[in-house]
């Protein structure tokens, strides 16, 4: 170890552990490196059983006794502080409905599938170096990452077997120095530090599935491994060593993702070494002229710009910086990632809540976010990964801020963009979806995709209830129940109802023996709240600053909450540089889509015909649910039939989102 980088402790010290903020004289000026600079407070390792680990396995809540690090024995001429997370996921059971159907279906068909599919792809290119496709090393670590969470869901046994045969598999492929990629040796990431491929990005993958499985099925021999894997990454990108950002593609943004697996990696042993190569990580990409990612989203420029704009990467870069933030406690990371997640918001994302991009002669391929003025509804894609991505950083943002807004993105993402993706017999998954298609490209196929769609399933799932700011938070009315904390008396709460599906939502207690608490609930997205009762009587509610209406009171069993909500039909317009205007609909979380026959010609309803967005209602009307559940309009004087986008495409239907006016 470089003398510079050693470290003494200094200082032990009890810190709050929720919401902890810096003060702004704490920050560093600026990304140096120099150990000078550096004093650090590290947690215990977060491993106390009543901590409840971060749903997706990469952000954890971490409390109890932290550890001032000083550097070098230098004076603390700044602190960094590890900041606990805000809004932190429960355990839960779904209880019917939509999602519930959806997480099933993952869990009884595809997760098995990937298994022994394709002669055992998924494990084959470690096991038969060198593997046959580039990325192929990255399947194993996402089916790692969704399949540990639905063991936690469903406690399968079976799969509890298949996950250990999976790990001891993989790290039977582990070579002595570390390496656990799928190439030849001469084409290895440490062979060939400056080539453009995805040996590193399946590293990525492999700490990240490993980290996973690690955190609920402790393994000493597991963080050896995901080590071993970082050491040799250090070893051929750290300090003074070459560029990571000529390695993968796109001023390596392929490859700095990796960052957020280095995190996790930090936040389980805590070795220092992970976070200096972390920063070091960071450091290369704000001197790659091509990447610059947080500089150019501190000063809130598009997101088009940075590593050609690509969307996936760019977004899982952020995971990276929200966990820096966690364990850093700078100001400046949590900035990069609320500014990138503004700009994709307000920018860059379908009323499907799919990141849509766009090949332009400005940015890399149809993959790589495009300007909004060069939105074009067919045109445009969304790559069922970003869609993933897209509700990890929701997720990761609602866990560090206990913000409402970014439940209700990720929510709006899997009703909408991510279920269109998942094809309903439960193996099929989409590449690519676009909001106007004729019909939809589902495959069985191992893709990056399909293996990505699943984890965002699991995740969302994993966080429709949780804790925040002492009382019990629901992220989403999905049909659910909890067994509540000690800290709650063990109440029993059950969420009823259909959501999305249905306008009313019950919340009730049971097993409650009077423990008096806050409990909080977002209201569906672009809907009005009609009513609120407990035990039949009318409650008036404000939302709090988060976005919630939180209620306080003594719980006992058989209390009881009804919601009644509206949902709002709501028309969004996109009005690109050049071609048509377009307009979607909306009706609460649903986006509504025309389904399309394939080959089909189809009019346009709304040309020249004075359409304007404000009057929505004038040109739609109501008709049966579909099934008795889904809502319907149609297109007044026109047989145009609007539907939830996620229901409208199929083999051979697809959908229309967006009418040209
Ligand atoms: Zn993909």
């Amino acid at each position: 170890m470089n003398r510079r980088t050693k470290r003494r402790v200094t200082t032990l010290a009890l810190l709050a552990t929720c919401g902890f903020a810096l003060a702004a004289g704490d920050m560093p000026d600026k990304f140096t490196g120099d150990p000078k600079l550096e004093t650090r407070q590290i947690s215990d390792g977060g491993r106390s059983p009543s901590i409840v680990a971060a749903a997706d396995g990469s952000v954890l809540a971490l409390r109890g006794n932290m550890v001032t690090v000083a550097s070098n024995g230098a004076s603390a001429k700044e602190a960094r502080k590890t900041i606990d997370c805000v809004w932190r996921p429960l355990p839960n059971s779904l209880e019917g409905g939509l999602l519930a159907q959806r997480v099933g279906l993952w869990e009884r068909n595809r997760l098995w599938h990937m298994l022994d599919c394709e002669g055992g792809y998924m494990l084959a290119g470690f096991e038969s170096r060198p593997g046959k496709h580039p990325w192929q090393g990255e399947h194993v670590g996402k089916w790692l990452h969704a399949a540990t969470l639905a063991h936690e869901r469903t406690d399968n046994a079976k799969l509890g077997e298949k996950l250990q045969e999976t790990v001891e598999r993989l790290l039977t492929a582990q070579e002595p120095n570390g390496y656990l990629g799928t190439y030849a040796g001469k084409d290895r990431f440490h062979t060939i530090p400056a080539a453009k491929n995805w040996d590193v990005w399946t590293h990525r993958y492999n700490l990240y599935g490993l980290l996973t499985y690690e955190r609920f099925h402790p393994d000493d021999r597991v963080v050896k491994a995901s080590e071993q894997i970082a050491d040799l990454l250090i070893g051929t990108f750290g300090e003074g060593k070459a560029d990571i950002t000529r390695n993968g593609t796109r001023s390596g943004i392929s490859s700095t993702t990796v960052l957020e697996s280095i995190m996790m990696l930090y936040a389980r042993t805590h070795e220092e070494r992970f976070l200096k190569f972390a920063e070091h990580i960071v450091r290369c990409g704000e001197n790659a002229p091509g990447l610059r990612l947080m500089g150019a989203m501190l000063k809130k420029e598009d997101v088009s710009g940075p590593g050609g704009g690509k969307a996936y990467q760019l977004m899982a870069n952020l995971l990276g910086y929200a966990l820096l933030y966690q364990h850093t406690g700078d100001n400046r990371y949590l900035e990069t990632v609320q500014n990138g997640w503004e700009n994709i918001k307000d920018h860059h994302i379908y009323i499907t809540g799919g990141p849509w991009s766009r090949h332009r002669a400005y940015n890399g391929n149809k993959e790589c976010f495009a300007l909004q003025q060069d939105f074009e509804p067919a045109g445009a894609v969304v790559e069922t990964c970003s869609t993933t991505t897209w509700i990890q950083l929701n997720l990761h943002l609602l866990e560090l801020t206990g913000l409402a807004r970014y439940a209700a993105e990720a929510e709006r993402a899997v009703f909408n963009a991510l279920m269109a993706a998942q094809y309903q017999e439960g193996i099929d998954w989409c590449y690519y979806t676009r909001a106007n298609e004729d019909y939809r490209e589902y495959s069985p196929k191992i893709t990056c995709c399909a293996s990505s769609g699943p984890r965002a399933l699991e995740m969302f799932s994993r966080h429709v209830i949780g804790v925040v700011d002492g009382g019990i938070s629901l992220a989403s009315l999905v049909p659910c129940s909890a067994i509540l904390p000690q800290a709650y008396g063990k109440a029993r709460i059950k969420v009823t109802g259909n959501y999305p599906c249905g306008s009313r939502v019950g919340i009730r207690f049971e097993e409650a023996g009077g423990k008096d608490f806050a409990l909080e609930f977002r209201d569906p997205s672009d809907a009005r709240l009609t009513a609120v009762r407990i035990n039949g009587e009318d409650i008036a509610l404000q939302q709090n600053h988060r976005g919630f209406y939180r209620i306080s009171r003594a719980w006992k069993s058989g209390d009881g909450i009804d919601i009644d909500f509206e949902y709002l039909l709501k028309g969004h317009i996109e009005t690109p540089k050049d071609g048509p205007k377009w307009v979607a609909f909306s009706y609460g979380p649903w986006a509504l889509a025309q389904t399309i026959e394939k080959g089909a010609v189809v009019a346009d309803p709304f040309v020249g015909k004075g359409f304007q967005a404000q009057a929505v209602a004038e040109w739609l009307e109501s008709c049966p649910p579909q099934d008795g559940l889904a809502p319907r309009f149609r297109i007044k004087n026109t047989q145009i039939m609007l539907v939830p986008y996620c229901h409208a495409g199929g083999y051979q239907t697809g959908s229309r989102t967006y009418f040209k006016f």
